[in-house]
């Protein structure tokens, strides 16, 4: 995730594409990250192993990524927890 810009929120921004050069309102896509397994283990060994995989579907639970609606170009993300293995 090195060189990916971040952003504090997963709300919809205004952003000049560097790809297409239009004015864009962001659209989200999300995604399953660290903070899903997280979230999924801590349901786990709370005793609420049914509910585990809602973490996996869950935008709150998952990692934001932000695009261009037109050509589809990856501004940034909202990763909302990050572990780093490099
Ligand atoms: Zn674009």
């Amino acid at each position: 995730m090195s060189g990916l810009k971040r952003y504090y929120s997963d709300l919809p921004k205004k952003r000049k594409c560097p790809k297409c050069e239009k004015t864009v309102r962001t659209t989200v896509r999300y995604k399953w990250g660290w903070f899903s397994c997280l979230v999924s283990c801590t349901l786990c060994s709370i005793g609420c192993c049914c509910s585990a995989w809602m973490p996996f579907f869950a935008p709150d639970a998952q990692d934001a990524f932000l695009h261009c609606p037109d050509c589809g170009h990856l501004f940034g993300a909202h990763i909302k927890l990050d572990i780093c293995v490099d």
